[in-house]
């Protein structure tokens, strides 16, 4: 199988996203090739990046390419594909993703699978994601090529070293563009991705009234604070903290659980975190099916001796 992954990138960075979909198309391409395609004005240092992770990497550069747009990068995208027909075209659940998968399919006239946080190829390439708003998990059969994918951030995190070689084509949109790149509004200073982040201290609704002293823990071990979905509905924290189906998928070092039950959708955003530590005063919490440390303890109580323990090493 040709499997295309459609890099993306922003102020010379590229999108972590982009290396796991090069992850996904390795572990599924079996006698075909992973190529990774980045579109952009200058874009020869970030092919050098995708090429640790592809078979093949398409510099498509030009001008008019230098900031996303749906249009242009839809248009040179299917000038590529005109050319080197894929298998599958994957892009990251991102809301660039989310955007220019449905444009493509429509043009390429396949089918299209969103939010994939699975794949095997036994007997065909199959791929997994939830339906029901999370409540159920459907594995789909893909028996046409092309199809467009776009997949889970956070999920395809192991990847091979490669060493693909780089083509680099030249391209201009074949139409005149109805949209224009106006500005980049940065987020404010302070807000964290915690998909990245190596420590999580997460605060579900048992320990909310500890939220403060969980911010200080996190502070302390240089790592973010996430939540469960309550938290988030009540407003103690922003939405882009929820770990959980409907939020973020994290694989950090270490999650310290503090007063989350263990509902499913929840354990299914974290549950392949290194090390995961719970709090719960319930002995009975499903949490700590998946917990490899759980504390049995009121976190209101453990959390200040927790803190100061932390401060006491710091020193
Ligand atoms: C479609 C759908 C999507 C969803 N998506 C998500 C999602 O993405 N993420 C998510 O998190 N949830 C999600 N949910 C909600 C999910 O089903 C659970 O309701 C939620 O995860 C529960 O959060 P919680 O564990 O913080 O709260 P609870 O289930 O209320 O658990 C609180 C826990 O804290 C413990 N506790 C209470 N007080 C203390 C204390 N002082 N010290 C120690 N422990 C204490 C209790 O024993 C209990 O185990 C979704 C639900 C649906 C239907």
């Amino acid at each position: 199988m040709r499997v295309f992954a459609v890099a993306e990138h922003r102020l010379g960075e590229i999108n972590p996203v982009s290396l796991e979909l090069l992850n996904f198309a390795n572990k599924i391409k079996g006698d075909g090739t992973s190529e990774a395609v980045i579109v952009g004005d200058d874009v020869r240092a970030l092919s050098s990046v995708l090429a640790g992770c592809a078979d093949k990497v398409w510099a498509l550069s030009g001008s008019q390419l230098e900031h996303y747009n749906p249009e242009s990068h839809a248009d040179v995208l299917l000038q590529l594909f005109e050319k080197e027909p894929p298998d599958l075209v994957l892009l990251g659940n991102t809301s660039q993703g989310c955007e220019l998968a449905p444009l493509l399919a429509v043009r390429l006239r396949c089918p299209i699978v969103t939010d994939v946080v699975g794949a095997s190829v036994e007997g065909g390439l199959i791929v997994s994601r939830y339906i029901y708003q999370g409540k159920l998990m459907v594995d789909l059969k893909l028996n046409r090529t092309p199809c467009v994918l776009t997949v889970r951030q956070g999920v395809f995190k192991e990847g091979i070293e490669l060493r693909g070689e780089v083509t680099e084509l030249r391209l201009t949109p074949s139409k005149p563009l109805r949209r224009r790149f106006s500005r980049i509004i940065e987020p404010e200073e302070g807000e964290i991705d915690v998909s990245k982040a190596e420590v999580i201290v997460a605060v579900g609704r048992g320990a909310a009234p500890s939220l403060k002293l969980a911010e200080k823990l996190a502070s302390l071990l240089n790592g973010a604070v996430a939540g469960s979905r309550p938290v988030i509905d009540s407003g103690l924290l922003a939405k882009d903290r929820q770990v959980g189906i409907s939020g973020k998928t994290v694989k950090p070092k270490v999650y310290l659980a503090l007063g989350i039950s263990g509902a499913f959708q929840h354990v299914m955003g974290m549950k392949d975190s290194e090390l995961i530590i719970a709090v719960n005063k319930d002995p009975q919490a499903p949490i700590f099916n998946v917990a490899h440390y759980g504390v049995i303890a009121d976190v209101q109580e453990l959390l200040p001796k927790l803190l100061s323990k932390v401060e006491e090493r710091r020193k």
